[in-house]
């Protein structure tokens, strides 16, 4: 598997002049490859595996900004507190629990956006729109962590109609929420950024675009 330059290039200039920031995602692949698209400038990466991220994260430059995208188990935030940019897949009071208890351990800031479940069948991670509420009223009550804004994951599907009306719903849920303070909107991958950003999306997440489809 190799890294596709020219696709890297153009995608990185058409997210520029939108004011999108693109995460690299770059799970199951080598440190080598990741290195290549740093030198070509890229800072942000994101990872799905706390085992693979650890084991990567040491062998790669400092400030290279690490993102977790992947479902979080409360007992592994320790493993990647101490360096991780973002959390992108918190979807329960409990995780946040843990982050802030680790982050405080490491006297830092964490950041950390808010996975709503907008998917129908294969997006078991996320937040039911109706427990937000409840996850939100509690976000005060811990010291060491920052919350950013919402991300989500699309259905994998060919129709398009599903996309926009999990996009839709999803949009809606962070214009009732979203303020200056947390203006974070994580949507869309390689086979829907297209759509993402017609519903304003301003973080996308870009794998099998840049590195081919994976083969696990
Ligand atoms: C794997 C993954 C991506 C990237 O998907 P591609 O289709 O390879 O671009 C984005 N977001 C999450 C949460 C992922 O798990």
């Amino acid at each position: 598997m190799s890294v596709d330059i020219k696709t890297y290039l153009e995608l990185k200039q058409e997210f520029e002049q939108k004011h999108v920031q693109l995460v690299v995602v770059s799970k199951t692949q080598s440190v080598e490859d990741i290195k290549i698209l740093y030198d070509e400038g890229q800072r942000d990466f994101g990872e799905n595996y706390v085992q693979e991220l650890v084991t990567k994260q040491p062998e790669l430059p400092a400030d290279i900004r690490w993102h977790f995208i992947g479902h979080l188990q409360t007992n592994k935030v320790k493993y990647i507190a101490p360096f991780i940019h973002l959390i992108q897949s918190v979807d329960s009071a409990s995780l946040l629990q843990e982050i802030n208890k680790q982050a405080v351990k490491n006297q830092r800031k964490i950041n950390f956006l808010i996975e709503c479940k907008i998917g129908s069948e294969q997006t078991k991670t996320g937040i039911f729109k109706d427990d937000l509420p409840n996850l939100i009223d509690k976000i005060p009550q811990f010291t060491n962590v920052h919350w950013q804004g919402f991300m989500g994951i699309g259905s994998f599907t060919s129709d398009k109609n599903i996309t926009h009306q999990e996009f839709a719903a999803l949009s809606g849920i962070r214009n009732q929420y979203a303020s200056v303070h947390n203006n974070i909107f994580s949507l869309g991958m390689s086979g829907d950024y297209k759509i993402a950003l017609e519903y304003n999306s301003n973080m996308v997440r870009i794998g099998s675009l840049l590195f081919g489809a994976r083969t696990n």
